[in-house]
């Protein structure tokens, strides 16, 4: 396995006299981030209050479609990070079991002309990082590491924020208070009337292998060019594309989670169900076997999501990202998603706060819609990653038949959609 990047936040340590207006974003994932530099380039003061000490992630990679992609490059993020990230010329998806093509989607140049926006591939440690650089030079940002937001209150002037350190507890004032804290989030968890995470019963098998040592029989499956590949098979799919400039391959898997009783509070052992993982491929092409086993180690990352997206809690409370709506990664749209709604919230701040609950009602209703139609395209990838019999073979006749432009243009809502502009239009 390729070692885990690490990113000590320990140096982006950045301490400023505290400001009542200021917004206060609780989590420093890639939606906090994010909205810490969207808020900045408006002349917000931000203040960003992180738990963990650092940001590790295990071999994890993402696929940047051209909706996050032109919001990250008017942050100046998109630059820092386009020499470690890839462009893929195709999204392939091809038949797990015989290998045939099933559709040659071209995503490169021609999709960056029609989206005006390229479609990447990259490490989520390499965007977080090009993420945080760009946090570190906004003079405007504060950021507090080890330190949870726990409880907060509106007082009518304002927000009061409770912050857990390591030694001790401090309260701070704001203006609003996101909440960017992921699929556990606390402010979401502590209203009565919200629905948690649940557990999909499904799992992501997650691992990064050094393109020389992918095996040949694997290698020769692969459609020539650098592209996003994805394998379909009946109640499981695979997923591959290189990342780290394209010296690395990341595999995603994602089967159902054999022992899944519709309980998910019971912790993985991330060896044992490895060995039911490859029994998921073994009736799959050998190409596809023979890598499945020549992986050392898979990683586990069991899928949660809500079943209802919320933004607005209170009026001087919000929540984006995974908080807001954690969703499936069929559309692999989480991270696009995150980035979309931190720069829509930016967007509709201005400087009179007492406009501020109108135009988050707005937002969030608006939001919501995008939300909606992106969760019911990861139900449809979904339904089509792991059809079996009869509907496999529906599936496959139509993939063959149905022009690569018409698929194209199926995606302009998705791709072509800038959450800048309050109709979506770029
Ligand atoms: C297998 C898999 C594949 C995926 N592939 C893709 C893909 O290809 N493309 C894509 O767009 N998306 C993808 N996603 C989804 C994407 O990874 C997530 O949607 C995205 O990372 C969510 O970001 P976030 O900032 O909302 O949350 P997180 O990244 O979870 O960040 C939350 C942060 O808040 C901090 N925090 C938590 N509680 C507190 C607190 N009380 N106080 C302060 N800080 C706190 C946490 O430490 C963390 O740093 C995938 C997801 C999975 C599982």
């Amino acid at each position: 396995m390729i070692a885990t990047p690490v990113i000590d936040l320990k140096t982006a340590r950045n301490r400023r006299t505290p400001n009542p207006d200021q917004i206060i974003i609780a989590g420093a994932g890639i939606a906090g981030l994010t909205l810490a530099l969207a808020l900045s380039a408006k002349g917000f003061a931000v203040q960003i209050f992180e738990k963990s000490a650092v940001l590790a992630e295990a071999g994890a990679g993402l696929q940047l479609s051209p909706n996050a992609t032109r919001l990250l490059d008017r942050l100046g993020v998109l630059e820092r990070l386009i020499s470690s990230a890839v462009q893929p010329d195709a999204i392939c998806l091809q038949d797990g079991v015989s290998g045939a093509n099933l559709l040659h989607l071209p995503i490169g140049s021609a999709a960056e002309k029609r989206w005006h926006a390229p479609y990447i591939v990259c490490h989520r440690a390499d965007l977080q990082r090009a993420l945080l650089t760009e946090v570190r030079n906004r003079a405007n940002i504060a950021m507090q590491l080890e330190s949870a937001v726990t409880h907060h209150k509106d007082d009518g002037r304002g927000v009061l924020v409770r912050v857990q350190y390591n030694d001790r507890i401090e309260e701070h004032r704001g203006g609003l208070l996101v909440g960017a804290d992921g699929v556990w989030s606390n402010m979401r968890n502590a209203m009565s009337d919200m629905d948690r995470a649940r557990y999909t019963g499904s799992i992501a098998w997650r691992a990064s292998v050094a393109m020389k040592q992918l095996p040949a029989s694997f290698k020769g499956l692969l459609p020539s060019g650098i592209n996003v590949v994805a394998w379909a098979g009946a109640n499981a799919h695979l997923i591959a594309y290189p990342i780290r400039s394209g010296e690395t391959m990341n595999f995603v898997a994602v089967a159902r989670d054999r022992r899944h009783s519709g309980r998910w509070d019971v912790e993985i052992n991330p060896d044992a169900p490895s060995q039911n993982f490859a029994k998921d491929f073994d009736n799959w092409h050998p190409g596809i076997r023979e890598m499945v086993a020549s992986v050392g180690q898979w990683t586990p990352w069991r899928l949660f999501e809500m079943k209802r997206c919320r933004y607005l809690l209170e009026d001087r409370l919000v929540l984006i990202g995974d908080a807001a709506h954690a969703m499936t990664p069929y559309a692999a749209q989480g991270a696009a998603m995150a980035i979309e709604d931190a720069c829509a919230l930016a967007d509709v701040l201005g400087d009179d706060h007492q406009a501020w609950p109108a135009a988050l009602a707005r937002y969030a209703k608006g939001r919501t819609k995008r939300i909606e139609a992106v969760v019911r395209r990861g139900a449809l990838n979904h339904l089509a990653y792991h059809a079996r019999g009869p509907v496999a073979l529906a599936r496959n006749l139509l993939l063959r038949n149905r022009p690569a432009e018409k698929f194209i243009a199926g995606f302009d809502w998705l791709y072509g959609f800038d959450a800048e502009n309050p109709d979506g239009k770029i």
